[in-house]
């Protein structure tokens, strides 16, 4: 289904169905363009949320994928397609896992699904939390089915996200003839050294989860087109991941002092588009190693890497999350796939989990 955020493509449809055959009640909790499914299982006893967007990021020039996109194309060994690794194979997974399970849980389950994660994710997950946080919902355990995996399924799992800032920087100068060096004052020759300097700093070291914070330079533009004339400004963009070692405050005061350092003429907007989180590792987190560890015969690694994900949004609520999920190689590029036996490992794994909460509810 073409769900290119922030369409659901029917994929919500088709969720709520399955779930109802399954005794699961679903609301829509739809805010601006977009929809979300809130579908609950209740058991009585603590609460285990699976959490997962059905949304998938553009695919990019169709005539290079070797099948079409929104076909889910099955060679044998592979499904092909846009959002089979992020993450609709996570979310098929699970309701494989729960379709295996039998009728005497002694714990709830609920599906958060949402079709605005890959874009703002501004009317998605973090609203659902809040109206439900609203309604004083309790939540226990969450289970994010996004792609953590390395190198093989289940070896890496993840119990916290990286935060990530935005920045937009120009530096001042005055534009003029190129022959008259005396007569302009060429921000990009001032650059350089600034970058340089905001590249080499050492932010934090990280810790035992997080890795230290990193700085990329994403894009710098300057200049009118021509060879004679100098620019007037050069305009630069940033991008931080940061661990919960160092805050967005301090960051920002770093990044400052560097620049006035060099008393530069400059103009920058700091923007925080996600702030790092992590999850306290309880008897949730034991239930997802031991689930891997039995079916797969490996132990994982418990990660903060990554990308940013709805995670963040449910850490308000206070519950542990654990994010685990296929190989996360292809996603986002040309011809994203998912292997068949993966899908299965994966399925596999979220019963086993299951099948540990119920003796862990207790
Ligand atoms: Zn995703």
């Amino acid at each position: 289904m073409a769900s290119v955020t922030p369409n659901d493509g029917g994929c919500l449809k088709y969720i709520e169905d399955f779930l109802s055959f399954r005794g699961f009640e679903t609301e829509y909790l739809n805010f601006g363009r977009v929809k979300n499914i809130w579908s609950v299982k209740n058991n009585g006893g603590p609460l285990l949320v699976f959490l997962g967007h059905v949304d998938v990021v553009p695919t990019g020039p169709v005539e290079k994928w070797e099948y079409d996109p929104f076909s889910g194309h099955d060679d044998g060994d592979y499904i092909h397609g846009r959002g089979a690794g992020d993450m609709k194979g996570g979310i098929a997974c699970f309701m494989s896992a729960i379709d295996r399970l039998e009728d005497n849980l002694n714990y709830s389950i609920a599906f958060l699904i949402t079709s605005d994660e890959e874009g703002p994710s501004k009317d998605g997950t973090v609203k659902v939390v809040e109206e439900l946080m609203q309604r004083e919902q309790k939540f226990d355990w969450c289970l994010v089915g996004e792609p953590s995996s390395i190198s093989s399924t289940g070896d890496n799992i993840r119990v916290g996200r990286r935060g990530s800032i935005n920045i937009e920087l120009e530096i001042k100068g005055k534009q003029g003839h190129a022959a008259y060096p005396e007569r302009v004052d060429n921000p990009l020759h001032k650059v350089g050294a600034v970058i340089e300097s905001l590249t080499n700093e050492k932010w934090d070291e990280g810790n035992d989860h997080f890795p230290p914070t990193s700085l990329q330079i994403t894009n710098m533009t300057a200049g009118v087109g021509a060879h004679n004339v100098t620019p007037d400004s050069v305009f630069v963009k940033l991008n931080l991941r940061f661990s919960p070692e160092i805050s967005f405050e301090e960051i920002k005061a770093r990044i400052i002092d560097i620049l006035d350092e060099r008393k530069l003429d400059y103009v920058i907007d700091f923007d925080l588009n996600a702030q790092p989180y992590s999850s306290k590792i309880g008897k949730f987190t034991e239930a997802v190693q031991e689930g891997i560890l039995s079916v797969t015969n490996k132990s994982t690694q418990l990660s903060c890497s990554g990308g940013t994900s709805d995670g963040r949004f449910m850490a308000k609520t206070g519950c542990e999350i654990v994010e685990l999920g296929p190989k996360f190689e292809t996603i986002h590029k040309i011809n994203e796939k998912v292997e068949k036996r993966e899908l299965e490992l994966l399925t596999n794994i979220y019963h086993q989990i299951l099948l540990n909460l119920n003796v862990r509810a207790n």
